[in-house]
């Protein structure tokens, strides 16, 4: 059993990146990924952690990208360099982070919620600031009692205090993650509210720009939407990855590895991820 999809507290997770590593490992995971949103601040840390335990930990990201409209989000794994680029694209999606964090409490304080910046930056502390720490921060206000509470009624695209956030063009986010020696897969795919004749039309279109994988497995799927991604990588190539989504305490729900209890990611997803890498890495003049 493999997990290539793990938050940590360097995002909207809970526990630490050690905490994490740690109990993939205990699991006897094959092989297992971070994939932190906009963040590769534990990328040497997860390489030497990996040499030191003789693991295959990946450093990978969860990159926040845009595309007809809608957010997608975009896997890398592996980063094998070089990273100034990327480095300095993510900068500006943390800037744009930071100024969205503005707008959301600013819309909160004219509801009449007592929440100010602060609030969520000593809640966030180092880690990416995301809309998961201004969730926690209103339960523990006690101004509703979920998370999941807080994003129906002011966090969710269609709640009363959103405000959008900086993302990349997909295909932009595409060609820097290659050229900073990661391998791209389309995260959650499932989620995005697309027909399946349009979410096939938009992944074949993206497999044109260079796009190497979709997340075929994620905790969520109906046996339908597996099915469907199952022919969707046949069909143009795609490798597969999957992964559960881990965010500790912020998705209760949800454990490393098995997901909701169903989701079984198999070994044989790690080979073609391998030999694409060298692929990524032979295309970008990586060595
Ligand atoms: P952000 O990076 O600030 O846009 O926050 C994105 C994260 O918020 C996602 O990774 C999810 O964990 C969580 N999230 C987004 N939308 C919802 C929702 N409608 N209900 C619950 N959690 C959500
Ligand atoms: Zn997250
Ligand atoms: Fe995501």
């Amino acid at each position: 059993m493999i997990d290539l999809q793990l938050h940590t507290n360097d995002s909207d997770g809970t526990w630490s990146w050690t905490h994490v590593l740690e109990k993939c490992l205990d699991m006897n995971l094959s092989a297992f990924a971070i994939t932190d949103h906009d963040t590769i601040v534990r990328r040497n840390d997860i390489l030497g952690w990996a040499k030191a335990n003789d693991a295959m930990a990946i450093p990978g990201i969860e990159l926040s990208t845009c595309e007809s409209d809608q957010t997608i989000h975009l896997l890398g794994y592996f980063l094998d360099g070089p990273l100034e680029n990327l480095e300095s694209r993510l900068e500006f999606l943390r800037e744009g982070r930071l100024q969205r964090n503005k707008k959301i409490v600013g819309k909160l304080q004219s509801l009449g919620i007592s929440v100010t910046e602060e609030d969520v930056l000593k809640a966030a502390g180092r880690a990416t600031v995301g809309r998961p720490h201004i969730a926690r921060l209103l339960m523990q206000k006690g101004v509703v009692k979920t998370m999941q509470e807080a994003f129906d009624k002011y966090l969710a695209a269609n709640g009363q205090a959103y405000y959008p956030k900086v993302e990349l063009p997909l295909r932009e986010a595409i060609d820097l993650l290659h050229a900073a020696g990661a391998v791209t897969s389309i995260s959650h795919p499932g989620l995005l509210k697309r027909t399946p004749e349009a979410l096939e039309a938009s992944l074949k279109l993206w497999r044109s720009w260079g796009l190497d994988g979709i997340e075929a497995l994620y905790p969520s799927y109906s046996l339908e939407q597996t099915a469907f991604f199952e022919r969707i990588a046949w069909k143009y190539d795609f490798i597969r990855t999957g992964g559960s989504d881990f965010h500790g305490e912020n998705k209760p729900h949800i454990q490393i590895g098995t997901g909701n209890g169903h989701l079984n990611v198999p070994d044989e997803f790690i080979e073609p991820l391998l030999k694409k890498r060298e692929e990524v890495n032979r295309h970008s003049g990586v060595s």
